[in-house]
């Protein structure tokens, strides 16, 4: 018989709470993607929240106040990612660091995210994901990208991204996976990723921020999935597949459901 810890059964009473309705009101407001969601995913995100919060700490940096409103939309997103996946993925994360807005870094350390290449010079950052440390993220920036489907940016889909990248220690671009997904990922990423470097795509659609190196690419390939699935179906088959296939998620068939271009 296995014996639940006072923890594991605080955490277990957390994640069977109901999900306060002025949580789902604030999502159903203020977050494109959740809108996109059928009732089972949006239980079991409802689920992945509950679970989130309790094993997360928020850290409030320049002013900005602690607020229900930025925990819920920062862990929703978070975890919308980790859907198909298990939890494990996020246990690296060891807080959240949420800036008012963008702020200001010397050179490049972990994997902040400059508007341009490596360099020495102050640039300012909208999130980073550090490696077995906290990640920090810009909540104007967030807010925004949260709000809008489309767009093929969300800070918070790419600094999460980073550490599901960086769940087996390294941040390559090759997240943990079974051995059978691994080659064609492979694969498929080199290929996409050489093609975005080098400029040789006929139909460019990534941005060009995830040429800067395998794991960048990645984080960006990860904002596009879940941001304009549709189009990187269209425009990337091979790499939406081995995104598919990875997360265990179809989101241009959710778009297709219940994106805005439908209504
Ligand atoms: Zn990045």
């Amino acid at each position: 018989m296995r014996i639940e810890t006072p923890r594991k059964r605080r955490r277990r009473y957390a994640v069977e709470a109901p999900f306060p309705e002025q949580w789902r009101t604030l999502l159903e407001a203020d977050m494109a993607h959740w809108r996109w969601l059928d009732d089972d995913e949006r239980d079991h995100l409802e689920c992945l929240i509950k679970g989130f919060l309790f094993d997360k700490g928020f850290e409030w940096i320049d002013g900005l106040e602690e607020s229900n409103e930025i925990k819920v939309l920062v862990t929703a997103s978070a975890c919308l990612l980790i859907l198909g996946l298990e939890q494990a993925y996020y246990r690296d994360v060891t807080s959240i660091i949420m800036y008012p807005t963008q702020t200001t870094q010397k050179g490049r350390r972990g994997a902040p995210e400059a508007a341009g290449l490596a360099t020495d010079a102050i640039v300012p950052i909208l999130g980073e994901a550090m490696l077995h440390g906290p990640i920090l993220i810009a909540w104007d920036s967030a807010k925004r990208s949260a709000a809008h489907s489309n767009t093929g940016h969300n800070v918070i889909y790419h600094e999460f991204a980073h550490k599901i990248d960086m769940a087996d220690g390294s941040a390559d671009g090759l997240p943990p996976m079974a051995k059978a997904q691994k080659d064609r990922w492979e694969e498929v990423c080199r290929r996409e990723y050489e093609a975005l470097r080098d400029g040789t795509n006929d139909e460019p659609f990534l941005s060009t921020y995830g040429a800067v190196n395998p794991a960048e690419f990645f984080a960006v390939a990860t904002e596009f999935f879940f941001d304009r699935p549709i189009d990187m179906e269209t425009h990337r088959s091979d790499l939406y597949e081995v995104m598919s296939g990875f997360y265990r998620q179809d989101p241009a068939e959710r778009e297709r459901r219940n994106g805005d271009r439908g209504r």
